[in-house]
């Protein structure tokens, strides 16, 4: 793969500087600016950004010759996390992106995970964080920075955040999913007021009260026996006459004496003065509302795609997951999609890293068939 730098000076050709200049004096948000062509038509804001991304990095203070990476991932879960191990052991230049402090994703508000093979028990937290001491100890290099914009379109794909415009020949999209809301009364109003949406992270401020897990998944039924170990009474609510989470976790949730589930119906609202205090609840078989007194109200009601950055960009399927099979190919050359955010059967962490294996494999083969 090649490793070349781009020199910036070969971009000014295209810019009218002192209108750059101009533009920056009134804003910082240089992929704004308009520019002309030679034939003096206004060039479309996409191509700017992609010839520009050098000029970008200099008004913002950086560097002045941009690297052009073999491989950028973004995401830095069990998907991320392979990936980029994978990438160190194919010699490619890669860049991890992370949004958060930690590595890991979802996986680091699991409790136990009992389906990883090799790690029976272990908690998500220090699987998560075995993976990560595995990529750094193969070299990767990570950054914490947000992404703002991607731009796909050309051979050599650009990611935008606040601060840099990195370059890529490739790209892996690993950016997972986050927690679905339940759209009731009381939900956004109670958000950390006895609202959650993670029991490992919160669980331990209701030590002995009294509270309700929404949903009937692997999640919601890990949470409640996590936070049956703390709590004096968990509900568990769901809107179906049956749970739909692995076998094992039902028949451990089952022999739980402070556990009680309040099957067919759901949560319309919640409800208190400065805490949660109550649900409002409703039977949906026979129609029947019901005022349940708790102190706390874990959400787990599935994931939604964190697609935000790519809508437009790449084909989505009907629930917003990236078009891709177990090669990771998206329908954009050089764009790859691993872990939770493509479309897939089975959504576990050894699903996810073997995505990540996966993609780097096609990233390889695509830059081999291209010659970039
Ligand atoms: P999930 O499996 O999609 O389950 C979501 C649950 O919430 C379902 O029971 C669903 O009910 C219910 N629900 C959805 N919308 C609702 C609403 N508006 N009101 C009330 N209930 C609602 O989601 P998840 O449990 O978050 O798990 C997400 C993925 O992560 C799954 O693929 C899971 O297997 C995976 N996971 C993997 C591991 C692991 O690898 N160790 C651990 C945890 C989770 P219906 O059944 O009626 O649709």
């Amino acid at each position: 793969m090649k490793n070349e730098k781009m020199y910036l000076i070969n971009c000014t050709c295209y810019l009218n500087i002192s209108r750059v200049g101009l533009y920056r004096s009134r804003c910082r948000r240089i992929p704004t600016f308009h520019q002309r062509n030679q034939g003096g038509e206004q060039e479309d804001v996409e191509l700017v950004r992609g010839i520009d991304s050098g000029i970008w990095n200099i008004f913002l203070g950086g560097s002045k010759m941009v690297e052009i990476y073999d491989l950028i991932i973004i995401g830095s879960g069990p998907a991320g996390l392979s990936a980029t191990i994978y990438a160190q052991r194919a010699k490619l230049t890669t860049l991890v992106i992370e949004a958060n402090y930690v590595s890991g994703g979802q996986m680091m508000n699991t409790y136990r995970v009992d389906n990883y093979p090799g790690f029976l028990g272990i908690s998500g937290m220090d699987l998560g964080t075995t993976f990560r001491r595995h990529a750094d100890q193969m070299g990767s290099k990570f950054v914490m920075e947000k992404v703002l914009d991607l731009e796909l379109k050309k051979e050599i794909k650009t990611v935008r955040t606040k601060k840099h415009l990195y370059q890529t020949r490739t790209l892996i999209l690993a950016t997972g999913t986050d927690h679905r809301k339940l759209q009731v009364p009381g939900e956004d109003e109670f958000e950390g007021f006895g609202v959650s949406y993670c029991a490992t992270c919160d669980g331990v401020f209701f030590k002995d009260k009294v509270v309700s897990v929404v949903g009937g998944g692997d999640v919601a039924v890990e949470d409640a026996i996590f936070l049956a170990r703390c709590c004096k009474k968990v509900y568990l609510i769901h809107r179906r006459d049956s749970l739909c989470s692995a076998r094992i976790l039902q028949e451990r949730l089952m022999a739980l004496p402070n556990v009680e589930i309040i099957w067919d119906s759901m949560v319309r609202s919640i409800e208190g003065v400065e805490q949660v205090a109550a649900l409002q609840l409703e039977h949906l078989k026979t129609g029947e509302k019901e005022k349940l007194s708790v102190d706390g109200c874990f959400i787990a009601v599935g994931i939604l795609p964190n697609n935000v950055l790519i809508q437009g960009k790449l084909e989505l399927d009907e629930g917003g997951y990236i078009k891709a099979s177990e090669d990771g190919v998206t329908s954009v050359q050089g764009v790859f999609a691993a872990g939770n955010v493509r479309t897939k059967q089975l959504r576990q962490i050894v699903t996810a890293v073997s995505d990540g294996a996966n993609c780097v494999t096609s990233v390889q083969n695509y830059l081999m068939t291209k010659n970039i």
